[in-house]
């Protein structure tokens, strides 16, 4: 037993020192760079990589590696490996010319399609899209006789527009609420729209139903049946909202900055929206579809397929910038949002999530509790509750993180939240 024991760690250590060796790094070195003088620039990489895990300062090893990158096809491994090279810790002349091309390449992907809104597209750090193979995505409707029949058909005219300007997004029906991607909603307008002579003028809001392991199960756009003042709403109004919907279920999460665009988000605000979508018929910006078609390749870090991976697609942080370039993006983002609509909810629990993803709970707990003051909605108190609770979590204040989870559950008894509890009890 004692011999068998003693064979095993001999073993183990004579392949730490094949791998972790000089002698490692200068034999794979010598043969990446055989295929790299030979043009083989694909299959160099390995190589480079073995050399680089034995010793990852090998000045040349370390050059001719990022030559190897930049001239091999820039599929997603490539991207992503040109990207760490360029953002390493190490500052050599490897580094600065990685990070000199990976500008180059990030300019190559996105040509034509430059004129986007794609840090706003984004949901904090997490690219949130169905894997394209999932189209046509299918949609339920639910009690559709509690509205009248042009709500239907207004609402599948602004599917049908999204189809006829891509390629990809097809929408079908189902009669099945189980199978559906799509769930639409009809709500009893709340009462409390209206105070102190401002009314909040909500048509519809979409929110994506995503499980703890970050599977998208379906997206959610709930329409109120009538305006706050109790009258029904335009067909116009219907199809336009229904337009800026889709685009939030198909995972714009955002809202872009820009007024021509159909997610220009103060098109959600009561007066402008009041006067944009009761106007004119709305329609489809190229910076929308532009902002859809790089959504669609780049990597989802929230999909409907556990690990969605593939070598063609585009490795967001090249595209987007690191975690907290897009974080900064997100709050000016708001925080413009807020400044605009200060009595808008939604505004503060966006800013609190881009706090707490900074690593700021005081600004989120902050901006949660003016989200609180200002809203009457279940789904909104149910978010602050939840939010609240992740927040403790992290910070692990377990006590207040349970009293906030079973706040949220008095709301809404949803998986969300009793798989928090489970976690929050599991670690008291
Ligand atoms: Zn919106």
């Amino acid at each position: 037993m004692r011999k068998f024991l003693l064979a095993v760690l001999f073993i183990v250590l004579c392949i730490a020192l094949v791998y972790k060796s000089p002698f490692s790094a200068m034999y794979n070195y010598n043969k990446a760079r055989s295929f790299y003088d030979r043009g083989e620039y694909e299959q160099s990489l390995p190589y480079f990589e073995k050399s680089l895990f034995a010793d990852n300062k090998g000045i040349l090893t370390r050059f001719f590696y990022v030559l190897a990158l930049t001239k091999s096809e820039p599929v997603y491994s490539v991207q992503k490996n040109l990207y760490n090279m360029a953002n390493s810790r190490i500052n050599d002349e490897a580094s600065s010319y990685a990070k000199a091309q990976a500008a180059a390449l990030r300019y190559r992907l996105i040509e034509g399609i430059s004129n986007n809104y794609i840090y706003n597209a984004a949901m904090g750090n997490d690219i949130v899209r169905w894997n394209i193979k999932s189209f046509p995505l299918k949609v339920y409707f639910e009690d559709k006789d509690s509205v009248p029949s042009f709500y239907i058909e207004q609402i599948e005219r602004a599917m049908q527009v999204w189809s006829d300007n891509t390629n990809f997004v097809k929408f079908s029906m189902t009669d099945n609420k189980q199978e559906a991607e799509v769930v639409i909603l009809f709500k009893k307008t709340p009462e409390n729209l209206c105070a102190n002579g401002y009314c909040k003028y909500v048509t519809a809001y979409t929110e994506p139903d995503i499980d703890k392991d970050k599977i998208l199960r379906r997206m959610v756009m709930t329409f109120y049946r009538t305006n706050p003042l109790n009258k029904g709403f335009t067909p116009k109004e219907i199809f336009n909202t229904a337009l800026h919907e889709f685009g939030h279920t198909l995972g714009i999460m955002g809202h872009s900055d820009n007024p021509g665009d159909i997610m220009f988000s103060l098109k959600e605000d009561p007066a402008s929206m009041f006067a944009l979508y009761s106007s004119a018929e709305q329609s489809l910006s190229l910076r929308d579809l532009k902002t859809l078609v790089l959504l669609y390749r780049i990597k989802p870090t929230i999909s409907n397929v556990k690990n969605l991976s593939s070598e063609s697609f585009y490795y967001a942080p090249l595209i987007l910038g690191s975690e907290n370039t897009v974080l900064i993006h997100k709050l000016a983002e708001y925080q413009k949002y807020v400044a605009a609509y200060p009595n808008m909810a939604s505004g503060y629990i966006n800013l609190a999530s881009v706090y707490a993803d900074l690593g700021d709970s005081n600004s989120a707990l902050q901006n949660l509790a003016v989200a609180e003051s200002l809203t009457n909605n279940t789904d909104e108190q149910y978010v602050i509750m939840y939010n609240r609770a992740v927040i403790y979590f992290n910070s692990q204040k377990y006590r207040e993180a349970l009293d906030y989870a079973n706040k949220a559950k008095a709301i809404k008894n949803e998986n969300n939240v009793n798989d928090l509890i489970s976690d929050i009890i599991k670690l008291q």
